[in-house]
């Protein structure tokens, strides 16, 4: 390449399933390129409010942007046109920061819930995919990943559930899923 600065060539990560782990892959993840001096986008859909994670990231030194799109209400049934249109909306802003040059990864949490919801089409998340710049990582979490959107990504893990307490009537913790 003549004169020009050799782009980093970057992928589409996708962790969905039902077991433990798939915000928090995402967290480590966001720590690790963070330390790598990357500039990082972490939009959270239905989540809103001072979980303990963002706690942490607002204490780090860093290029971090955090935008949260949820309603902060338990999503139940029918989403309202409401929600749909925040998530939209919240969609559409992440889109244009992945675009804007700005960002060397852009994490989206819990948008395959989104779509499961029926908050998001998932046509617009394909979009969102095929617009993506080769040098900006996108990260997708959330159980349910349809499989039009995992064949679009680079690495898939699963998160199988082996065993969790949920299932015993233990809700999030505090320090561990909250
Ligand atoms: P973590 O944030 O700990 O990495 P995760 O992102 O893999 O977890 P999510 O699917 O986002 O997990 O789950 C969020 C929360 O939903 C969990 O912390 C748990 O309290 C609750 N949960 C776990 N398993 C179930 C289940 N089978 N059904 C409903 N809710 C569950
Ligand atoms: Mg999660």
């Amino acid at each position: 390449m003549m004169g020009g600065t050799l782009k980093a060539r970057r992928y589409v990560q996708i962790y969905t399933g039902e077991g433990k782990g798939k915000t928090t892959a995402s967290l480590g993840l966001i720590l690790r390129a963070l330390g790598a001096g990357w500039r990082v986008l972490l939009v959270q859909f239905l989540k809103k409010g001072e979980f303990s994670e963002i706690r942490a990231l607002k204490q780090l030194e860093g290029p971090l942007t955090i935008l949260q799109f949820g309603s902060g209400r338990f999503v139940r049934g029918r989403p309202s046109e409401k929600d749909k249109k925040r998530a939209l909306e919240g969609l559409a802003k992440a889109k244009g920061m992945m675009l804007s040059g700005q960002y060397d990864m852009v994490v989206l949490d819990e948008i395959n819930v989104a779509m499961n919801l029926g908050l998001l089409p998932m046509e617009e998340v394909i979009a969102f995919m095929d617009k993506r710049p080769q040098d900006v990582e996108v990260v997708l979490t959330g159980r349910g990943a349809p499989d039009e959107i995992l064949e679009r990504a680079d690495l898939v893990t699963e998160c199988r559930k082996v065993r969790h307490y949920f299932d015993k009537g233990v809700r999030a913790r505090c320090g561990i899923e909250r």
